[in-house]
């Protein structure tokens, strides 16, 4: 077994939210590069050399790269042989994302019920999703999400016999219905397949893959590459003006499923794709 003392859990959380916050991943600046390039209306290009120099501003003088600092979402692989004392896991991953929220003054945007709606003026509490793995360290995947995005994800519970052409219009019909509310170019992540749960934190879990790389899987990089091409041909554009940028990547994963089932789920991101991982 291996100690690990929440105090270094707090101190990391706290950091990676800040860090988050204000830096893009190499993959998401070299996409938005890429898309400033190729983009074909001269408006949707001009929108995006705003959004090159916004995040230029944001990591030279810390100034978040949007004001919707997120819901902090965390995806925490805990190695069987990893022993956390002085505390308790989640309440050091909160406590790393109250200080971080605050230390960092970012945005505090969470309510502590649905209906209520009160403030709790600190960020917390964050959604956590935990994997028990081999190995004696932890690592967190943390991916701060705004709502402006996933307030226009979905998710769909087709039939075996919709087949992939009802995957291809389930996402479709989720990207147009999005539209500029999803403060585009976006990312968007697919689940497919486990349950009506497991489909939409695969989806969440596939916009935390790198926007450069596909799926293992040849038949889901297809889908991948052919839903990107059919996302960018509905002309929503950057910030939904026009273009041909709508999406910069389509990130699929999935898991096995039932056979009277073909669950599809579609979160999408905006071009704050944000994330910072770390081990301890
Ligand atoms: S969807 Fe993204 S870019 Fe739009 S307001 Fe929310 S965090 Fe900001």
């Amino acid at each position: 077994m291996r100690e690990i003392q929440v105090s270094q859990i707090i101190e990391t959380v706290k950091e990676m939210c800040i860090e988050a916050n204000h830096f893009l991943g190499e993959d998401m600046v070299g996409a938005l590069n890429k898309a400033a390039e190729t983009e074909c209306s001269e408006l949707g290009k001009k929108i995006l050399h705003q959004l090159q120099d916004n995040l230029d501003i944001a990591g030279k003088d810390m100034i978040p790269i949007c004001q919707d600092t997120g819901m902090a979402v965390f995806f925490v692989e805990v190695g069987q042989d990893a022993h956390v004392v002085g505390g308790d896991l989640t309440e050091a991953i909160n406590e790393g994302v109250r200080r971080g929220y605050t230390e960092g003054y970012l945005r505090k945007s969470v309510i502590s019920d649905p209906l209520l709606r009160v403030n709790t003026k600190d960020n917390t509490p964050a959604v956590i999703h935990y994997n028990i793995v081999p190995g004696d360290k932890i690592k967190f995947t943390f991916a701060p999400k705004g709502f402006g995005s996933e307030n226009m994800s979905k998710i769909y519970m087709l039939k075996p016999a919709d087949g992939v052409e009802g995957v291809k219009e389930a996402v479709l019909k989720a990207v147009s219905e999005a539209g500029p509310n999803a403060c585009p170019p976006m990312v968007v992540g697919v689940g497919i397949g486990g349950t009506f749960e497991k489909a939409a934190i695969l989806s969440k879990k596939a916009l935390t893959r790198s926007v450069d790389e596909h799926s293992k899987l040849p038949h889901i990089k297809d889908l991948e590459e052919e839903l990107l091409t059919k996302i960018n041909n509905l002309g929503i554009g950057p910030a939904g003006l026009g273009g041909s940028t709508t999406a910069m990547a389509v990130n699929i994963e999935t898991f096995a499923t039932h056979i009277a089932g073909l669950p599809v789920a579609v979160n999408i991101c905006c071009h704050v794709n944000r994330h910072s991982v770390r081990e301890v």
